[in-house]
Parts: C-alpha cells; structure tokens; sequence
C-alpha cells in the first residue's frame, strides 16, 4: 500500500516508458519488504541537471539514470565516485544524508559481479579483450583495469574511438584487432551487434576456444546467434542478464542501505525475455 510514508524512487530517461527498472524496483522493494515505490519519469534532453535539483527538493529517495541524461547528471551532481570521475557519466543518484547528492556508476560493478555469479571469475591479473567503445564498453574496460587485470585490449570498429576508452585502463590498456580475441582469458561484446532480431556476429567464433570465458552484455534475446554457436563449440559463454541484475541490485543497495534480493530481480528479467 502506497501511503504518506512512502519513499519514492525513480528512473529518468528519454525515452523511458519501457524501462525494465519499475517491474525491476518494486519487486525487490516488495521481497524485501519495503515502503518504498519506484516510477518512470520522461525527462527531456537538457533536462537532466534539473531532474538533479527536483531530486533533491521532491525527497526522490533514489533514481537511476539513462539516456540521453548520464553525462548531464554526473556533471550536476554534487559529488560523484570514482567510476563517474573516471568515465564521465552516471546511472545511479542517491541522496546523501546532508541532503546533497551522489553519482554512482554502477554497471561497470554490476559486470564484475556477474561474472563472479556466473562464471566464478575474477578479472584480477588476467587478460581481457573487449569489443566495442560505447558506453557499456568504458564501465567494463575501466572496472575491469581498475580490478587489476593485466592487459585490457580493446577493438572496435571505429579506431578513433577505441582510442579515446581505453585510456580508462591505463597502463594496462592498448587497442587490438579481432585476432586478439584469441589469446584473451576473458572476451567480452560490448557492441550492439546481435540485439534483438540481429542474428550478426561480433567476432568470428572460430577465433575462440574452450578455457576461455566469453561474456555477451545482450541480455535481449537471452541467447544471441554468437552465444548459441559458441557454446554448440563448447566455450563457456555467458549473457548480460546477470550485468543488467547486478547494476540494479548494487542501485538498490545504495539507497536502501539493505541487501538487495538478487534472485528475484533476476527472475523479474529472465520472465520478461524468456
Ligand atoms: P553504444 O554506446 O551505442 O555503443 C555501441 C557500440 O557497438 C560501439 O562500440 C559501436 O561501434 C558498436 N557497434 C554498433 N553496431 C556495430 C556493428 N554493426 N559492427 C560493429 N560494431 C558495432 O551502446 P552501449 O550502451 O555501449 O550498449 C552496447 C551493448 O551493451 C548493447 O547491446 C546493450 O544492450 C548492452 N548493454 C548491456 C548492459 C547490461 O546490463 N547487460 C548494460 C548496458 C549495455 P562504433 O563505435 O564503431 O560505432
């Protein structure tokens, strides 16, 4: 029951009607058993640092971030954790208890702890190639430098801009070129290459082998034409369902200050794309 106690939180983004995030919040408020709610609110472009200060003057206990407002929300914010200094754009706000507010990036540690859930592996001193430079590609290549992996190579299709993310790993990082999939513990598709009815490919799946742990972040469909041949090739391969619970669950926990109950978020999402 909604009542004057109720804390709400919400998702801001253009567009935003079909977010997973309200189906998502409030079954996790509900499993664990709090006052809380969770809406979407259509924010326009160039709204995104207003949506910061009515956070702060509406109460919103806590709001996740998506386009076109992550850069806008990470410059407003009036402090911001590592991951947003680093990568410029955040996905998470949650109030602090002066009143102000804080931008997290959560998907970057939502990546590390689904591979941790789902493939019992820790990037630490091992070797990462990452397709792709867009957004999803930066959190991953600076959370898995920042956790201490040897190498981190990068290769998209357009260089320049493969350039510009991997100076989010540092000494560690360097662009590649699809051969160098080869010789990678962990491959990860941070492309956009097999959404939906897109039964294209990122990468040859020849150019993979079993001992290797690949990670498609496309969790729509669940099983992408890639992860379908390289798991007939016997590669353990792994989609981003678990990255889409994990950056929701460390959101939740954020705000809420309490374990976030991880299983049902997951099942939310798994119901919804199987
Ligand atoms: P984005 O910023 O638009 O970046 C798209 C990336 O895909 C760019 O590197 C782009 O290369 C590449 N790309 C697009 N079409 C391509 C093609 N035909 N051939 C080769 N490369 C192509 O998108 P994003 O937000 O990073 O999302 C990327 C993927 O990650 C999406 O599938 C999304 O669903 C997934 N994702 C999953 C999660 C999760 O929680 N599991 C979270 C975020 C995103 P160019 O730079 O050359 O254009």
């Amino acid at each position: 029951m909604i009542s004057g106690q109720t804390t709400v939180a919400a998702v801001i983004g253009d567009p935003v009607r079909h977010s997973l995030s309200p189906a998502l919040h409030n079954a996790a408020f509900a499993a664990a058993d709090l006052d809380w709610t969770f809406v979407a609110l259509p924010v326009v472009a160039g709204s995104g640092a207003a949506a910061v200060d009515a956070m702060k003057t509406l109460g919103i206990g806590g709001m996740s971030v998506t386009m076109p407002h992550k850069d806008a929300v990470a410059a407003a914010a009036d402090e911001v954790s590592d991951a947003v200094a680093a990568l410029g754009a955040a996905n998470c706000l949650v109030p602090m208890s002066d009143g102000r507010i804080r931008a997290e990036n959560t998907d970057g540690a939502g990546f590390l702890a689904g591979l941790r859930d789902d493939a019992g592996f820790d990037v630490g001193a091992k070797r990462v190639a990452i397709l792709g430079a867009g957004g999803a590609a930066r959190a991953v290549i600076h959370s898995c430098a920042a956790a201490g992996a040897a190498a981190v190579t990068v290769v998209n299709r357009s260089v320049a801009k493969a350039e510009i993310a991997v100076a989010l790993a540092g000494d560690v990082g360097r662009v590649g070129n699809v051969a160098d999939v080869a010789t990678a513990d962990l491959v990860i598709n941070a492309t956009s290459v097999g959404m939906g009815d897109d039964r294209s490919m990122p990468c040859d799946p020849a150019l993979l082998h079993g001992g290797q742990v690949v990670v498609d972040l496309v969790y729509n469909p669940l099983e992408t034409a890639w992860l379908a041949a390289l798991r007939s090739a016997e590669i353990e391969a792994h989609n981003g369902l678990s990255m889409l619970v994990h950056q929701a669950a460390i959101a939740f926990t954020h705000w809420t200050g309490v374990p976030a109950p991880v299983g049902v978020m997951r099942s939310v999402i798994q119901n919804k794309f199987s």
